[in-house]
């Protein structure tokens, strides 16, 4: 039986069900046959794809290490061993619980960890490029916490560091997170370190979207300065869908706890063994020109909309990231990344800061390097996206053009090349 590279026995899938076997095919056409630039997604390797698919699913592994609940562990337990030990290597974090389901999963034991529900946190508006999971409504952080909202200046679209330090005094939170899903700009954790400091509070790093930077060498890294830094396992840092936190020591037996038993059963050990693959990759100098490649490259097509007439928010990006406002085209976030979609080239809407759409339509795209880096992508590259999305926007005719463009792009760059 032949073994193909995006998965063991992937015949087995085609004989058993059909069905799922051409889903995955058609995801995987999906996936090279466009250009994915949604930032928050990533191609992750053959080799984590294949201890994704492994048998390790099936162990049950309750606890931690050499603390189990069930028998049978002493295989499983090395992998995370393994993962823990590289991630604290990597970023220089004195714990790492590698257990977390997804960045979700992770800030909620976070604020289990930290908090009791009622307590006030500070943290990042959604509208100004927050996450759901500080303090939205509509999630557990909105519903059970006292969330105070800072955001960005209207005129430099940075963030209000002096908003911060005001409404720190003001509330004293016991936690102030940074860290967010749509802010294309370097954080100053050390500012946010001496406001946290100045009102005794925890200060969390939720380090999602670019914690593979750091991994990288590519940007400062939050590990100095914060009590605790969650992140998703999938974004830049291309490892498995998941979650993992980092703590210093005195925090360590809080943040184990508050994952398994406090808001996780057991831990899915295959993620596990996946993470601590993506960790030792992410460790290799490869990765390294990787992650400053994927910074380059989002520096020259925030450069490039910019030239289309498309204004990069916050005036550029220092990240993997662009926040890009369309209003100058007269185009709707939501017009643009339908256009965009007809071309084959994947991307968001997104709410600009003080958006005068509702998120539902919005004024902006957010644009992410992550993904056509991986697949060896340049500036070369990023010069001629730039301009496909430019041509996408503005003319809502030229979609089929485009898509064939895009198609001689991909096929030049292919995502899992055969
Ligand atoms: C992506 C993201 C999350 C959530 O990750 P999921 O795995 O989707 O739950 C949390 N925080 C930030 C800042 C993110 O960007």
């Amino acid at each position: 039986m032949s073994t193909p590279f995006w998965g063991p026995d992937f015949d087995e899938l085609a004989d058993t069900d059909p069905e799922i076997a051409g889903v995955v095919l058609d995801e995987l056409a999906r996936l090279r046959g466009g250009l994915q630039l949604i930032a928050s997604e990533n191609l992750t390797s053959p080799a984590v794809l294949a201890a994704l698919g492994s048998t390790l699913s099936n162990k049950y592994a309750e606890g931690y290490p050499g603390r189990r609940y069930y028998g049978g562990c002493q295989v499983v337990d090395r992998a995370e061993e393994l993962g823990i030990a590289r991630a604290k290597e990597l970023f220089g974090a004195e714990h790492a619980n590698l257990q977390p389901h997804s960045g979700a999963s992770a800030n909620f034991a976070v604020y289990a960890a930290l908090l009791t529900p009622g307590d006030t946190v500070l943290a990042m508006s959604l509208p100004h490029g927050g996450h759901l999971t500080h303090g939205s409504r509509v999630s557990f952080s909105g519903k059970w916490f006292n969330v105070v909202a800072y955001g960005v200046r209207e005129d430099t679209e940075l963030i209000d560091y002096d908003q911060v330090r005001e409404l720190a005094r003001q509330h004293r939170p016991k936690m102030i997170i940074c860290g967010a899903t749509a802010y294309p700009r370097l954080i100053d954790f050390a500012a946010f370190r001496s406001i946290a400091d100045e009102v005794g509070s925890w200060l969390v790093v939720d380090a999602a979207h670019f914690i593979g930077l750091v991994a990288g060498g590519a940007i400062p890294s939050p590990v100095p300065y914060a009590d605790v830094v969650s992140f998703t396992t999938h974004k830049v840092l291309r490892g498995p869908r998941g979650g993992m936190i980092l703590c210093r020591e005195e925090l360590a037996a809080r943040i184990d706890k508050a994952v398994f038993p406090f808001s996780q059963g057991g831990p899915l050990m295959h993620a596990v063994a996946a993470k601590a693959v993506a960790l030792r990759e992410a460790a290799t100098p490869a990765y390294a020109r990787y992650a400053r490649q994927v910074v380059a490259n989002a520096q020259v097509l925030a450069e490039g909309l910019a030239a289309e007439g498309i204004r990069p928010v916050g005036g550029g990006t220092d990240t993997h990231l662009a926040l890009l406002d369309l209003r100058e085209l007269g185009v709707s976030g939501r017009d643009a990344e339908a256009r965009c979609d007809a071309a084959g080239i994947t991307l968001n809407k997104n709410a600009i800061p003080f958006d005068p759409q509702p998120p539902a339509i919005s004024s902006g795209i957010r644009v992410g390097t992550p993904a056509v880096t991986t697949q060896g992508m340049g500036e070369g590259e990023m010069k001629e996206i730039a301009t496909l999305i430019g041509r996408a926007v503005r003319d809502p005719a030229a979609g089929p053009e485009i898509a064939t463009a895009v198609s001689s792009l991909v096929a030049r760059h292919p995502a899992y090349p055969r």
